[in-house]
């Protein structure tokens, strides 16, 4: 199948989902996450419409960022080594896997000599699954004072990946317990801006991501396949 016609499958479920949930569907992104694929599958889901892309290694996306670079924005969504971000910084607009202070620094300190500052989710490990990358729930709060005067960097979110083995229903309660922080954090004003976002569902989970509210959906498989 191609990606055009999977698209079209996706955006009625995303349609569906919104509005069990009451949300206009604008309010969700979609970032294809092209991974497993090659660079003609990545420019068929920029001519499909897509502009959001998201990779996770990149020794692995480099020829795909040389040949599209700014036709697409770009999302890290993998987790990023400190010594990588010299890579990386000025590619990608979104960084999805801020989980430490060391992190952040180097990232503060590379983004000084951009235009605006890169944009980051924190990556929270909801389900306290010991494989899973990310600060605990209770860690976050801290974590977000000992970064808010880093001008360079701007959280806009928060991420998060449910279990692999989870499907729909199981994994809803680690999306509202993302939802939840996130509103908590807001509430909080710990952070010197909003923050909005919920980086959350992914091919097997998305409908109830959206449920519980994700801005952005990080679809792979389901609509590339698997390469
Ligand atoms: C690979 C990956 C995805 C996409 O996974 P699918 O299940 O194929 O949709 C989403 N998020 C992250 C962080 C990933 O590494």
């Amino acid at each position: 199948m191609e990606v055009q016609e999977r698209l079209a499958g996706i955006r009625a479920r995303i349609q569906a989902a919104c509005a069990r949930a009451g949300r206009d569907p604008d309010e969700v992104t979609i970032i294809a996450v092209t991974k497993y694929t090659t660079l003609e599958v990545a420019e068929e889901v920029l001519a499909a419409g897509l502009v959001h892309i998201g990779e996770n290694r990149w020794q692995d996306v480099q020829p795909k960022w040389e040949a599209i670079g700014e036709r697409a924005v770009w999302h890290f969504i993998g987790s990023l080594q400190t010594n990588k971000v010299k890579d990386i910084i000025g590619k990608f607009s979104y960084i999805h896997s801020l989980d430490r202070l060391a992190l952040a620094q180097e990232l503060n300190k590379k983004a000084a000599s951009l235009a605006e500052p890169v944009k980051c989710f924190i990556q929270v490990n909801v389900s306290g699954e010991e494989t899973k990358h990310g600060l605990a729930p209770g860690e976050l709060e801290a974590f977000v004072r000992s970064i808010a005067d880093m001008s360079h960097i701007r959280v806009v979110g928060l991420m998060t990946m449910a279990p692999h083995d989870s499907h729909g229903e199981a994994a809803r309660s680690v999306f509202s317990g993302l939802r939840r922080l996130r509103d908590e954090l807001n509430g909080q004003q710990i952070y010197p801006y909003p923050i909005p976002g919920l980086s959350m569902g992914m091919s097997g989970d998305f409908e109830t991501a959206i449920e519980e509210g994700a801005t952005c959906i990080r679809l792979g498989t389901v609509l590339v396949g698997q390469g």
